[in-house]
């Protein structure tokens, strides 16, 4: 039986966003487990927690801010037109899967459709992404940690879309006026950036081969896990270097299979005609055993 365990959670976020976690476990006065992880590397306090809190048939991932992040948090608030767009389809993608979805600016509840939040003075932000009427917390640690990774995941999703290139946060001297530490960064180069759009796009349409509709994780079981490409709908070389990526239009999730039809042709196949394909397959392997039937 598998536990619910904070440092497998920490490990697949990580996979998932490009940015290292750890993980750790409590319970709330009221008994209610809660799973957290904070960036790997960096004092607590100074960045981030996201904590998964497992109630009854439900499950609730709250982000908050550090109590001595306030140059994370100036950074966020100013997160460029790309990011805002991708946290918000993120968000977009929970509410239209039965989530409630708050942000929380200055200890009042706002909609995270609401762009006004992005030009007021931020004292305090998070957010929080509820899911209710799960099959969760019923006695099966393995379906209750496939849930925990999935909306988990969504919100690391939505939170790395925020964070900037590069953040340096600032110097935290202890009682003795003495730096702790050494300056900090938090860095998302080119790569992890676009380990945030896959991030993004994966929160969005799922690990579901939009093709063919294979889940890599259904055929070959949990080694599979996780395994899917992302493809980009309009080649990366096609689009000019000012191009705003949008997860949701501009990528699809696609088996290694499928993935690899896709690109048989420049520019790349179509997902509708990549299920033309495999309509004419069924089609032919029909036939196929009709034939061999008579
Ligand atoms: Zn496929
Ligand atoms: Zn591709």
């Amino acid at each position: 039986m598998t536990k619910l365990d904070p440092r497998a959670l920490a490990e697949a976020v990580s996979i998932e966003t490009g940015l290292g976690f750890i993980g750790s476990e409590g319970r709330t006065s009221e008994g209610v487990r809660w799973l957290e992880l904070i960036p790997a590397g960096h004092p607590a306090g100074q960045t981030f927690a996201i904590r998964a809190e497992i109630g009854w048939r439900r499950i609730d991932v709250r982000f908050r801010l550090g109590s001595f992040a306030s140059e994370l948090m100036s950074s966020v608030r100013s997160a460029d037109e790309s990011g805002r767009r991708v946290f918000r389809a993120v968000l977009d993608a929970c509410s239209n899967a039965g989530a409630d979805v708050a942000l929380n600016l200055n200890g009042a509840t706002r909609s995270h459709k609401d762009d006004a939040v992005w030009n007021e003075s931020w004292r305090s932000f998070g957010f929080a992404v509820g899911k209710g009427m799960l099959a969760i917390n019923e006695g099966n640690d393995a379906a209750d940690m496939r849930l925990i990774e999935e909306w988990t995941t969504r919100v690391a999703a939505a939170v790395i879309a925020l964070l900037p290139v590069e953040v340096e946060v600032e110097e935290i001297l202890d009682a003795h006026g003495l730096p702790e530490g050494a300056k900090m960064r938090i860095e998302v180069n080119r790569y992890e950036r676009d380990r945030r759009n896959r991030a993004a796009a994966l929160a969005i349409h799922g690990h579901r081969c939009m093709a063919c509709g294979t889940d890599m994780a259904e055929r070959y079981g949990p080694v599979a896990e996780g395994l899917i490409e992302v493809h980009h709908i309009v080649p990366v070389s096609e689009v000019g270097p000012g191009y705003i990526i949008n997860p949701k239009s501009d990528l699809v999730p696609l088996c290694p299979d499928c993935h690899s039809v896709a690109h048989r042709r420049s520019p790349p196949y179509s997902i509708k005609e990549l299920q033309n394909m495999l309509r004419y397959d069924c089609a032919t392997s029909g036939n196929i055993r009709m034939q061999s039937g008579q």
